[in-house]
């Protein structure tokens, strides 16, 4: 754990700024180029050596907002969670990687994986006992998500770090829909922080871009196999992504706000089945979820009412528009049994709690009393449209 000089907002406006000493302008100039002379204290500058100008300073913004030492930025999330995995895992070796895991992260483990003989567990749940039933002899890494996508499930950090250090196993965890602004893994023991920065770093559904952050010592490890995989990324993305950072925080918590207003207005309603989001005292994790976060976060999900079509109330949203992504500035909602959970079976669907009135909502930061309004007129359509087909 490395403490900041500067307090949030401070490290997302100033650290990691390349200093513009030709023009003093007020932002970063961007370095495009892809050739640099060589200097007298040989560092080789080369794009996928991850040390262009840009790349060299945004790591150090995304290592203080994390409280570390040091930072890659990969081509996408994905870049980043395959570089992670294939640097600390070889042939040989085991994986236990929590059951709710993002998709893509869920597949490149089942269809890669083999391909290289690493062997994996997925948990069958995410209690510390879970995770420990899954340990073998050869477990090299644990991987955890909290909260997790869709059900915001809170998978207890501490506790998973106190048990891998116990085996001598490394830990990493995709921290994405916390975002750095609400949760600080690395202040709790975990090695390696991932970031799909296309999400919460990015914020404007505009940038593909990926993170790790942690030890000088264990970054190292990941730039050597890195720089063999190549999933770098333009210096034009790495310059926007820092432009975008300056108003993390600020963004986050307007979301964390709106959202946790959001979730008690659709707690309260008739029409809403049931609320999943940590910052509800009837969230079963809600204590957990306040001794390691900072704020509850910006993603929630719900499910309305038996009889209401999720798909129909989601057309008759005006507003909030129904999209893949989520961590945007804007509001939007995902149906997860037509979407990121449409492979599995309705049988497993069902074990894992992902109903087909669930509603994935990432909220936005719109003023709240409109996004409340496109809800309730949403609902009501959906029921005079029931009523019609009656
Ligand atoms: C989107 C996402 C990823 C993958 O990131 P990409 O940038 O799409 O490659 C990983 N984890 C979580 C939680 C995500 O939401």
């Amino acid at each position: 754990m490395t403490k900041n000089k500067y307090g949030l907002n401070t490290v997302c406006t100033h650290v990691g700024e390349v200093k513009d000493t030709q023009f003093k302008g007020a932002v970063s100039p961007i370095y495009m180029a892809t050739s640099y002379e060589f200097n007298d204290v040989d560092v080789k500058r080369y794009p996928r050596y991850f040390n262009t100008p840009n790349q060299e300073f945004l790591a150090k913004k995304l290592a203080a907002l994390e409280h570390t030492e040091s930072a890659l930025i990969f081509g996408s999330g994905m870049a980043a969670i395959s570089a992670m995995f294939l640097t600390f895992l070889k042939a040989g070796d085991h994986l236990v990687v929590q059951n709710t895991l993002y998709g893509g992260a869920s597949n490149f483990i089942r269809e890669e994986f083999p391909k290289f003989g690493i062997e994996y567990t997925f948990t069958d749940g995410y209690s510390i006992s879970d995770f420990e039933a899954a340990i073998q002899p050869n477990t090299k890494l644990i991987h955890i998500e909290t909260p997790s996508n869709p059900l915001l499930t809170i998978t207890d950090i501490e506790g998973v770090v106190r048990l891998a250090q116990g085996n001598g196993i490394l830990t990493t965890i995709d921290n994405t829909f916390a975002s750095p602004v609400n949760q600080n893994p690395i202040d709790l023991g975990i090695d390696i922080v991932m970031h799909s920065a296309t999400k919460y770093l990015g914020g404007h559904s505009d940038i593909l871009a990926g993170a790790l952050m942690g030890s000088e010592k264990h970054m190292a490890e990941i730039w050597h196999v890195a720089k063999n995989f190549g999933g770098n990324l333009s210096d034009m993305t790495v310059w926007m992504l820092e432009r975008s950072i300056k108003t993390l925080g600020l963004r986050v918590k307007a979301q964390n706000k709106n959202a946790k207003r959001l979730a008690k207005f659709l707690m309260k309603h008739p029409d809403v089945k049931k609320v999943n989001y940590p910052g509800l005292k009837s969230h079963p994790d809600y204590e957990l979820a306040k001794k390691q976060m900072k704020g509850f976060g910006g993603m929630l999900s719900f499910e309305l009412q038996d009889g209401l079509d999720a798909k129909l109330f989601q057309k008759e949203l005006k507003l909030i528009k129904s999209s893949m992504s989520l961590a945007g500035v804007e509001s939007t909602v995902l149906s997860p049994h037509l979407t990121s959970h449409a492979l599995l079976s309705q049988v497993e669907r069902d074990k894992v709690g992902i109903s087909d009135q669930l509603i994935r909502f990432s909220v936005g930061i719109e003023s709240k009393k409109d996004l409340i309004t496109d809800i309730e007129q949403a609902i009501q359509k959906t029921k005079e449209r029931i009523q019609v087909q009656l």
